[in-house]
Order: structure tokens, then sequence, then C-alpha cells
């Protein structure tokens, strides 16, 4: 049974780092379970599987040919679908859009259950996710849920898409991120909400160094 930090909330709140820099300070396995709803959803369109048809993209979700890399001296990290690097197309618009449909389907979610628990091994887990504390993880001793506001989110989404290339429009990507958030939490399986126990850190005006000290704090109290 290795110790689970569960780390959760909206897109933008900073999680993707702050888990990267916990699990190379504790030197922890790290569970980035977004990437496995992206996979899924990935996998659908790769074998024309309609997203309508949730029994057959849960299939798809229980047999994911997939390995995951660590990065080798200073390289990215890098994913494997069925034999293909998909590293790139894994963090697009349209493979998050892909996620976030087929998230909203149960059969789904029960698919992957099984697997992301599997991640749990010594010397210990950083879960990052929606859901890590409040269902995959419910027994883990440390749970944050860290936020920030949806300006704050949409503007550094605008700094990361602009430093890019990009050319984006602010007013948009907050529309965007604030529809996410109501798709996210209203879902009827496992809506986005901090678990009863979770620490609650809102990261708006703070920086991730500052995210990072708080947080680190809890884990090792
Ligand atoms: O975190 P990431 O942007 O990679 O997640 C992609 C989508 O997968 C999210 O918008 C969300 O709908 C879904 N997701 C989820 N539960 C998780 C992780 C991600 O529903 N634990």
């Amino acid at each position: 049974n290795a110790p689970v930090v569960t780390i959760d909330g909206p897109s933008g709140s900073g999680k993707g780092t702050l888990c990267q820099m916990l699990a190379l300070k504790l030197g922890w396995h790290l569970l980035d379970s977004g990437a496995l709803y992206r996979l899924t959803g990935m996998a659908a369109d790769r074998h024309g599987v309609s997203l309508e048809d949730e029994a057959a993209v849960a299939a798809l979700a229980s047999a994911l040919d997939v390995e995951f890399l660590p990065g080798e001296q200073g390289q990215p990290s890098r994913v494997i679908l069925e034999g293909d690097d998909v590293s790139g197309e894994l963090r697009t618009e349209t493979t998050g859009n892909l996620a976030s449909r087929v998230a909203v389907l149960p059969a789904v979610r029960q698919a992957l259950l099984q697997r992301q628990r599997d991640f749990a091994c010594a010397p210990g887990l950083i879960a990052d996710g929606r859901d890590m504390g409040t269902v995959v993880f419910p027994e883990a001793p440390v749970k944050v849920y860290l936020t920030a506001s949806a300006e704050e989110r949409a503007q550094r989404r605008y700094k990361q898409l602009k430093e890019k290339g990009n050319d984006v429009n602010l007013a948009t990507l907050l529309e965007e991120i604030q529809l996410r958030d109501r798709r996210d939490s209203e879902r009827e399986h496992a809506p986005l909400k901090p678990a009863d126990d979770a620490i609650v850190v809102d990261s708006s005006g703070l920086d991730i160094d500052q995210v990072f000290a708080r947080v680190l704090d809890e884990v090792s109290a």
C-alpha cells in the first residue's frame, strides 16, 4: 500500500506542472489520469468508434495499448499508443475535446478505474486529475484541490498559446474555460469537486514555486 497524494482541480490551475515537480522532488510515480481519457478518445478516433457507442468506447479504454516512457537525459517523456509516438497529438485542443466527451461516459470511467489504481506502487504516487481524491483514491492520506479563477486560468492559457505563436483571443478562451468548467462540474458521474477532506489551494496570484512550497508542506506534515 504505497502512499498516494491526490491533486485535483480544473484545467489551467497549474496541476500538471505542480505534479511533475512533486514527483521529481519525492522520486515518486506520476499518474496523469487526463492522458488516459485523452488516449481513449484518440483510440476511438483511430478505430472509427462512435463516441455515442459507450460499450465500444469502454472496451477500447480497458484494452488501451499504451506505454509511458520517461524522458531520458533531459528529454520530455513520451507516450506510445499502439506502437506510435503520440506525445504531440495527446496535448492538442482536439484531443482535449475528445477526452472530455469520453469522460462523461460512466462505463469508460469504470473501465479506467483499475488501470489508474495500478499506478500506486512504492515508493509512492502523485495522482493528477479531476476525481483522484473523490473516486479513484478515496483513502489517500493527502488530498489537494488546486484551483484558480477562470480569468486567471484564461490568462495563463493565453500566454502559453501566444508563446507558441498561436493567434488567440482572450475572451474566447475565457468562454471555453467557463464552458468546460460547467461540463466538468455538472456531469452526473464523478463531477469535479473537492473531496470532503481535501485541502483547497487557490493559485490565483501565486506563482508555481509558491504553490509547490505550500503543497510540499502538506505532504511532509
Ligand atoms: O487534464 P486533462 O486536460 O488532460 O484532461 C482532459 C479531460 O479529461 C478533462 O477535460 C476531463 O473532462 C477529463 N478527465 C476526467 N477525469 C480525470 C482526468 C481528466 O474526467 N481524472
